[in-house]
């Protein structure tokens, strides 16, 4: 059988990478040839490493995950390798996604990169409004350069280059790292420790005031999936949950206590840093496209993570 399209998926090994690669394996479409690259692939930030993944593969779509991510407190402190790493990457990417001939690029922005002080909700017109929040500069530049690349690219050269803007994601795969992961993969973390050790305190950092939209991988994989086959747009596009679907950190910290069915207590370090305090963004525009979509229940897609890290903590990124 002739594949139609080549896709090659950078970041392929991750949180949105895996989940991709689950939901395409269980469609078994026809037509489409699915690659999934690591790091172990090659190092995207070195030009002639990434040259070699696009002579090799061949692709004519390429889904552009791959870049260097974490929480709060890894962006604080990691400012300049945050700019540094993620503008070579996605240059070096979309370079060479040019050079040879790609017929279409969907990468991966984040609510993270919108103005620090902004009105709300945060839609897709408003990326280079003013400047993002001081704790992810670094990663919020890089992130916000490739849609400058992508209209650039489109306007010069015709490309389709387009992204796509996640709100927080969590699943399987995630990295569980406590010193540099998420908030929802660093408690699953710290909450099974806790509970391994026969403690009776769950401590969360900051107050859990703070408000988030969180997305799960496997319905953020079936969207970026969706934007490859369907969307023709360069402008981002927000895939995000309803606005309704924002939580407080405090609603996480209880959601993995049920989920753990921990009987101790939470205790908020509220001499910790809390990053932005809201970035809520609408996903209007996503859903005058897919009016329908059905998003999994907060509760239950924490549940499948918990359960999925319970069965595999010990191979879960540390
Ligand atoms: P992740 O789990 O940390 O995975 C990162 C991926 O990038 C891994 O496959 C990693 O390969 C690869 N990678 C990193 N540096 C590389 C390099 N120099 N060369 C080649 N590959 C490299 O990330 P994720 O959470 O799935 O994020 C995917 C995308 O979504 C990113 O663009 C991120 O900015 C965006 N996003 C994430 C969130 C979130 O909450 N997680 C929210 C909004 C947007 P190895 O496995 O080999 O290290
Ligand atoms: P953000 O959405 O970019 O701010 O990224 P995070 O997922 O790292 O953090 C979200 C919020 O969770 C912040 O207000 C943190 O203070 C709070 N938080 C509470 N406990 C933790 C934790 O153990 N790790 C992380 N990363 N954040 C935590």
């Amino acid at each position: 059988m002739s594949e139609d399209k080549v896709i090659i998926v950078t970041g392929g090994s991750g949180l949105v990478g895996k989940a991709i690669e689950k939901i395409v394996t269980e469609e078994g479409k026809e037509g489409e040839k699915w690659i999934f690259l690591s790091s172990q692939d090659g190092d995207l930030c070195d030009y002639a490493a990434t040259e070699n993944i696009f002579k090799k593969y061949k692709p004519t779509h390429v889904i552009h995950l791959a870049a260097m991510v974490g929480g709060l407190f890894h962006n604080l402190s990691h400012n300049l390798e945050f700019l540094r790493n993620n503008m070579h990457i996605n240059d070096n990417v979309l370079q060479l996604s040019f050079e040879t001939g790609v017929k279409k690029v969907v990468s991966c922005l984040s609510t993270c990169v919108f103005p620090d002080k902004t009105s709300y909700p945060i839609d897709e017109t408003m990326v280079h409004n003013a400047p993002p929040h001081p704790s992810n500069y670094g990663y919020s530049y890089a992130k916000r350069l490739i849609d400058v690349a992508n209209h650039a690219y489109n306007e010069q050269h015709g490309c389709t280059f387009t992204s796509v803007i996640p709100c927080n994601v969590f699943g399987p795969h995630d990295n569980f790292n406590l010193e540099c992961s998420h908030v929802i993969p660093g408690l699953i973390r710290k909450l099974y420790n806790t509970i391994e050790k026969g403690e009776d305190k769950f401590y969360v950092l900051g107050s859990g005031a703070q408000l988030r939209q969180f997305i799960y991988s496997r319905d953020l994989a079936k969207l970026i999936i969706w934007v490859l086959r369907n969307y023709e747009e360069v402008e981002p596009i927000i895939l995000s949950v309803d606005e309704q679907a924002e939580v407080t950190i405090k609603q996480v910290a209880e959601e993995l206590v049920k989920s753990f069915n921990f009987k101790g207590d939470i205790v908020f370090d509220k001499t910790k840093s809390e990053g932005q305090y809201k970035k809520t963004a609408t996903n209007s525009k996503l859903r005058k496209y897919l009016p329908n979509f059905q998003f999994t229940p907060f509760d239950i897609a924490v549940k499948e993570t918990v359960d999925w890290f319970k069965a595999n903590h010990k191979i879960a990124r540390n």
